[in-house]
């Protein structure tokens, strides 16, 4: 039995997560977890998953809980966080919170040798240096959620990473694949969240229409395989079924293919290195599929993208400038107090005017993320 602490149980991946969790109650144990300000689905997981320890956003709602629910220990804030993520019971750490708040907590459950199933990039993206570092030292494994990632890990298995020519990430393009520059200034908040192939949170929505999430998951790629940036590429792929492959000096090309469903690649971080049956899951149909789609990115119609890769090559604090700037950023846009451009524009102008400073450790991570937002809210406002 693996017990389990989930970081962010009340987002997408988190309530996907709880759901492989119901599903196999013989193979693991939710000990602990975390929400934000959803109390009506913290609620909910706690009466199906029966937890010890609960974290959410806010202390009032933490006091309001443990009325309600006396024999399970409430906590709150980011303090809240790293108490689920360093259980002393589990032995696996689901990360699916979302943005670089989840950076700390991380690396507590790494300083202490947990497992790590990631999925929350951005903290990757901002202190993978980091992480990585305080991984091998601890010998806490890191196992990818985020399906690009999975899809490369499940194709690397038993393979000598030396002879890796390259990794190439799919990407479907997101909700304005087939939009030019000039029909992207107008475009909605609504049309925006609609993406074609995966039903996800909102911000990483808006960075798959962004492309963003493709320039993070390179980022996170490069972080994870140790792989060059050079080595790194992105294809077009619209119908989402080749998750990612990985291309062999000897030309062979090694590919994970399969519905767009998360659950997969998130049970497969669970399961490692078994699989189990992926319940209610629809096996893939290829006939009934009969073509795949592939295509050169354009990386003046996908500028974050560009940008992306020139953070990934300079390393140090600009990574985190870029992820803050474009957390900030979406969050206006999702507030409609920006136009959709304006998130690569405000990017741009942060990754400018960034004095960058290399390896940093983590006070100063969180300082230039904490700065970066605010620059951002003052050039909006
Ligand atoms: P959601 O927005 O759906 O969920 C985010 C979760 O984090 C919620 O539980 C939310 O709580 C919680 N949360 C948000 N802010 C805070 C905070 N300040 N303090 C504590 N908890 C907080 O996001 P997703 O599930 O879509 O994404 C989560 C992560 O996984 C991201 O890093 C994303 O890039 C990555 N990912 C997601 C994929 C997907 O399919 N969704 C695919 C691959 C990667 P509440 O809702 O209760 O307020
Ligand atoms: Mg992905």
């Amino acid at each position: 039995m693996k017990k389990i602490s989930l970081l962010g149980a009340t987002g997408s991946i988190g309530l996907q997560t709880c759901d492989i969790l119901l599903n196999h109650p013989e193979e693991f144990r939710l000990v602990a977890f975390s929400a934000g300000k959803n109390i009506e689905k913290t609620r909910e997981i706690i009466q199906a998953l029966q937890p010890e320890l609960v974290s959410v956003q806010e202390e009032k709602d933490a006091y309001a809980l443990k009325k309600e629910f006396p024999h399970i220990n409430f906590t709150y804030g980011e303090q809240g966080l790293i108490e689920v993520a360093t259980h002393p019971d589990t032995s696996i750490l689901v990360n699916a919170v979302l943005g670089s708040v989840g950076l700390p907590s991380t690396l507590a459950a790494v300083r202490m040798g947990k497992t790590i199933a990631i999925a929350n990039k951005e903290t990757l993206v901002t202190a993978g240096h980091l992480v990585m570092e305080e991984a091998k030292m601890h010998h806490a494994p890191i196992l990818p959620v985020d399906s690009e990632h999975s899809a490369i890990f499940q194709s690397l298995n038993g393979e000598n990473p030396k002879q890796i020519r390259r990794l190439i990430l799919t990407a479907s393009g997101g909700a304005f694949r087939d939009k030019t520059r000039e029909e992207l200034k107008n475009v909605t908040v609504k049309e925006a969240l609609n993406h074609p192939n995966w039903s996800m949170g909102a911000k990483i929505t808006i960075d798959s229409a962004t492309m963003m999430n493709k320039g993070l998951e390179v980022i996170e790629a490069h972080v994870l395989f140790e792989m060059p940036f050079d080595q790194i590429d992105v294809l077009l792929h619209k119908e989402s079924i080749i998750h990612s492959m990985v291309e062999f000096q000897d030309t062979s090309i090694i590919a994970q293919l399969g519905t767009p469903d998360m659950r997969v690649p998130i049970q497969y971080a669970l399961s490692y290195p078994d699989r189990l049956p992926l319940i209610g899951g629809k096996p893939l149909n290829l006939a009934e599929i009969g073509q795949l789609h592939f295509q050169k990115v354009d990386f003046e119609r996908f500028r974050a993208l560009k940008l992306a890769y020139e953070a990934g090559r300079m390393g140090g604090t600009i990574l985190t400038a870029m992820n803050a700037a474009n957390e900030a950023a979406v969050q206006l846009f999702l507030q409609e107090k920006i136009a959709f451009l304006e998130i690569e524009e405000i990017i741009e102008r942060i990754m400018d005017n960034h004095d960058n400073i290399s390896n940093p450790d983590l006070e100063t991570i969180l300082h230039v993320d904490k700065e970066t937002r605010k620059k951002v809210l003052s050039m909006v406002q």
